[in-house]
């Protein structure tokens, strides 16, 4: 019988290194730890090696960075021609500017959306098609993203329309950005951050994403948002409550549920409760 394959970004350091930690002793089949930096990915891995027993050749290496579509192309290539499919895919890696920081808004805003968002919509594009029967998907999103940061009462209709489509969310975080760099966007009812409007639009997408996947229910793939908790990494500058290894908790949970499960399917989960987004 083929492996089955689980495929996990940015898993160099921080909550990916642990997810990719706790999927070695729950997760049978191969595990890929991939890093857009191919030397700090490599270290990644024998690192785990030499600390987890589990590890051993459970865990391959591949590059990948979001936000290079060639980079993503070798990655599905890769993955088609020596597995012909994916069971797993947890769309972790992501960015933040630091509170301190002087880019420009604007320039913060599209750098963290082509990161958070596109570069996570076109990991999807490339690599759904790979994916198996009761495959789960995981997009890493953040409690810093809720909805009701949205003030305006259109732009969360539009989100969370019955109808909207991942074009529809690309283009409310595209309008984001141009309003961000005129400065306008909190008078047209943006949020103030730039990383949370990245992770309301990968949210959004998400719900969008479970619609499309119900579209064939007897193919079961599950595709959920989480939040992993306020967790010490370098993202959070090491301030957080939790430790990367809780951080993993609940992106390991929603990336093994069972075969048919009815819920969580296309919800916003953190701590492994559906939270109303
Ligand atoms: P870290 O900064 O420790 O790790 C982020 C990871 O993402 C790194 O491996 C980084 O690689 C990678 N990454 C960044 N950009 C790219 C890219 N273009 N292509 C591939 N990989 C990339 O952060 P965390 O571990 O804390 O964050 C993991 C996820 O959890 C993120 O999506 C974050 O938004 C989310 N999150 C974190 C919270 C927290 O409190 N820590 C709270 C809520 C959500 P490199 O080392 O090369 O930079």
């Amino acid at each position: 019988m083929a492996h089955k394959i689980a495929v996990v970004t940015g898993a160099n350091k921080g909550i990916g290194y642990a997810i990719v930690n706790k999927l070695c002793s729950v997760f049978d089949g191969i595990i890929y730890l991939t890093a857009r930096n191919e030397e700090l990915g490599l270290q990644a891995v024998r690192q785990l090696r030499e600390t987890n027993k589990d590890a051993g050749e459970k865990i391959q290496f591949h590059q990948l960075d979001i936000t290079n579509v060639e980079s993503i192309h070798r990655l599905a290539e890769h993955i088609k021609k020596n597995h012909d499919g994916l069971d797993i895919l947890i769309n972790n890696a992501g960015m933040a500017f630091k509170v301190n920081d002087t880019t420009p808004f604007g320039d913060q805003a599209e750098i963290t959306a082509q990161t958070n968002f596109f570069g996570t919509i076109n990991v999807c594009n490339a690599l759904f098609p790979l994916l198996r029967d009761h495959a789960r998907v995981v997009n890493v999103t953040s409690r810093a993203g809720m909805l009701e940061s949205v003030k305006s009462v259109e732009i969360r209709q539009n989100l969370t329309s019955p109808t909207a489509t991942i074009e529809h969310v690309s283009d409310i975080l595209s309008d984001f950005i141009r309003k961000a760099k005129q400065n306008s966007h909190q008078e047209n009812g943006y949020p103030n951050s730039a990383y949370g409007m990245s992770k309301i639009a990968l949210t959004a997408a998400t719900f969008i994403q479970q619609r499309l996947f119900d579209q064939k229910p007897e193919r079961d793939i599950v595709v959920n948002a989480c939040c992993p908790g306020y967790i010490k990494t370098d993202m959070s500058s090491n301030k957080g409550m939790g430790s990367p290894d809780q951080g993993a908790d609940t992106p390991v949970y929603l990336a093994t549920l069972e075969s048919n499960i009815k819920s969580p399917r296309g919800e916003f989960v953190a701590e492994r409760k559906i939270l109303k987004w």
